[in-house]
């Protein structure tokens, strides 16, 4: 990969892809074009495919630090699974799909444990090296404040 690839702060970012999250990255945490690799999904969840995209910015783009993001509000704490399967079949969904839809949608209970659990996710994933320095955070998205949590 090219070097124009590389996060020039050798950092990643997981957070959530809320609509008042598209501009907390550079107001709040001063990170502009060229800073960090980014990875975005509804309520912030470490999934196989987060960890994808994690295993490619540690290895090929040199980053070393990690940041989980979550925040306070997340719709992902209220997503109704019920809601969400009803409308699914109403559209022409299988029915028969993802029978563990509230695992596969990934409902949350705590925004905070989510992250704690997260980081633990990723500090103890065996694809995952042991010097990444791995950081837990909530941002309050009232006040725009930045609290870590891990
Ligand atoms: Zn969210």
């Amino acid at each position: 990969m090219s070097d124009n690839a590389k996060p020039r702060k050798k950092l990643a970012i997981v957070s959530c892809m809320d609509t008042r999250l598209v501009n907390f990255l550079s107001e709040r945490l001063g990170i502009g074009p060229g800073d960090a690799k980014v990875i975005k999904n509804a309520g912030n969840i470490i999934t196989d495919d987060t960890l994808r995209s994690l295993v490619v910015a540690i290895y090929l783009l040199d980053v070393n630090k990690i940041m989980i993001v979550g925040h306070t509000d997340c719709g992902m704490k209220s997503v109704d699974i019920e809601d969400i399967k009803n409308k699914m079949i109403e559209r022409g969904a299988n029915p028969y799909f993802t029978p563990n839809l509230e695992q596969w949608i990934g409902k949350i209970d705590s925004e905070e444990d989510n992250v704690i659990k997260g980081t633990d996710l990723i500090k103890n994933h065996p694809a995952i090296p042991k010097d990444i320095e791995v950081k837990g955070y909530i941002l309050d998205i009232v006040t725009g404040n930045l609290k870590q949590l891990c």
